[in-house]
């Protein structure tokens, strides 16, 4: 048999939902197998791809973004298609994939956040750090966020990376930012800041931060802003001590911090503080304006998990503040006709297989990758191994003969169909000229790229 699924006479259609790093991943993982011929089409909601590369990483750490030049590597391999601006569920259907697609995966990532669940969280000026994020990385859906910098003090809540990210942004001047390829719009309300002091607040103690060490490194390096740790809040309980021994980095984390309080004050005209043992607990507002947070002082308690948690001592602080970001954790969010594992925000599934919630079994030719599979965790090269185990499994089920041929494997059937129903796909050539704009605009400036925001206005550079 010459022409069965997987054969260079007809070979396997996978379709890959959503165009962030995992995504590539698992495309790159599948044009890579040499057992089998395969093609990819990738159909991502928003015009541009590469997900949280672009939207994501902070600005000011271009390093991380040189990624991107993999996943071009990828998008240029023969058996690639791009279909930027095409929204899964709405400009097509799970229905009409599984017709055209003997494979469908998705990688859809979390593009939703938690809450804190306290009064005041809906005021004005509260704001999740994923939006934030998204507004000063020219994310479409973002730019008109109402990021209001008047204020003298934001608080941070949360002690991983995009608390972080976000706690530096508000702390760097103009200067450092200015050559990267944050949004026009957010470096000039930026230019405006009024924030002064920027409080990054755990609700548990140093020795459970979620920073890495380059993080906590950068924080001693900033222009305009000093960072102050109080070396009270420093003092390990036994259980996190005991935790902590033989962790290098963890102690590396504590080392940094210890150094901040020698440094202490420097004069600088901004501070990042980080404080410990703090959750809020309510934000305060006056004439539909935030003026403080109150927070109660934890302490911490050995879980019989193991884990060392933070519980509540009945006292209370309070600090003045204008702008609250919560940096509590990304979400993942359902897709329609998917499955969908709420409770954990991840399409559930055994090895990168989706399962059927109602039966427990897995879905023939659908599968799963990144965030969306295993929960917001790890960095962006975490998702190729995750990928190609999701990759593997589906080569795996294509052997055993678990995998059902699509009825209509064309690759113009799809083209077509949506070209019929009047959706403007973008491929990949014509990003490539979008992608070619933002980064000759970048030249005349000094930037890696100017990004260009509105879909109407990407849409222009294509003579639209
Ligand atoms: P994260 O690393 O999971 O950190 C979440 C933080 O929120 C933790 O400090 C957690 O504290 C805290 N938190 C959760 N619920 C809370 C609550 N109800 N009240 C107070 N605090 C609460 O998540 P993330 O910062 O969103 O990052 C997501 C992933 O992206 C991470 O793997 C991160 O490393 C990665 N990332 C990497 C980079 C980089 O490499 N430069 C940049 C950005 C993001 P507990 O520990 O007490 O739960």
């Amino acid at each position: 048999m010459t022409n069965h699924v997987g054969s260079p006479e007809r070979p396997l259609r996978c379709a890959v939902i959503g165009a962030g790093p995992s995504g590539f991943y698992v495309a790159a993982a599948i044009l890579k197998e040499t057992g089998h011929t395969a093609t990819v089409d990738m159909f991502e909601r928003l015009i541009a791809p590469h997900g949280l590369v672009r939207y994501g990483v902070a600005p000011d750490h271009a390093n991380i973004k040189a990624v991107a030049k993999t996943y071009d590597r990828t998008a240029a391999e023969p058996g690639f298609r791009y279909f930027g601006n095409v929204a899964f569920g709405e400009d097509i259907t799970h229905e009409e994939l599984k017709r055209f697609y003997d494979v469908i995966f998705y990688t859809t990532g979390a593009q939703s956040d938690r809450r804190l669940n306290i009064p005041g969280e809906d005021l004005p000026n509260s704001m999740s750090a994923t939006e934030f994020v998204a507004w000063y990385n020219g994310h479409p859906d973002y730019k008109d966020l109402n990021v209001d910098l008047s204020c003298e003090a934001a608080i941070v809540v949360g002690v991983g990376n995009v608390a972080m990210d976000v706690a530096r942004i508000l702390a760097k001047s103009v200067d450092e930012l200015k050559g990267t390829d944050i949004a026009d719009h957010a470096l000039a309300a930026l230019a405006e800041s009024n924030i002064k002091d920027i409080y990054v607040v755990a609700r548990r103690g140093p020795a459970q931060v979620k920073f890495t060490n380059a993080e906590i490194r950068e924080m001693g390096h900033l222009e305009l802003a000093d960072t102050v740790v109080l070396d009270r809040e420093l003092r390990l309980d036994r259980a996190s001590s005991a935790a902590i021994e033989g962790d290098t980095a963890m102690q590396k984390n504590l080392d940094y911090l210890r150094a901040y309080t020698e440094i202490g004050l420097t004069g600088k005209p901004r501070r990042v503080h980080f404080r410990f043992l703090l959750s809020p607990t309510e934000i305060i507002g006056e004439d539909g304006k935030i003026v403080a947070v109150k927070l109660e002082r934890n302490e911490l308690r050995p879980a019989v998990s193991g884990d060392i948690k933070a519980s509540g001592t009945g006292q209370f602080e309070t600090i003045p503040a204008g702008l609250i970001l919560r940096s509590v954790g990304y979400k993942g969010v359902p897709l329609p006709g998917v499955p969908f594992d709420k409770r954990n925000g991840v399409i559930p599934n055994e090895v990168g297989r989706v399962i059927d919630l109602d039966t427990g079994r897995t879905i023939a030719g659908e599968y799963v990758a990144g965030w969306i599979k295993r929960g917001p965790t790890g960095v962006i090269g975490t998702n190729k191994p995750d990928s190609v185990e999701s990759v593997n499994s589906m080569f795996d089920d294509l052997q055993q003969g678990k995998i059902p041929p699509a009825a209509e494997p064309d690759p113009a059937a799809v083209t077509a169909l949506l070209q019929a129903r009047g959706v403007r796909f973008v491929t990949q050539e014509a990003w490539k000229q979008i992608d070619a704009a933002e980064v000759s605009a970048g030249k005349e400036r000094g930037k890696p790229r100017v990004k260009i925001i509105d879909k109407a206005a990407m849409l222009a550079v294509l003579g639209e």
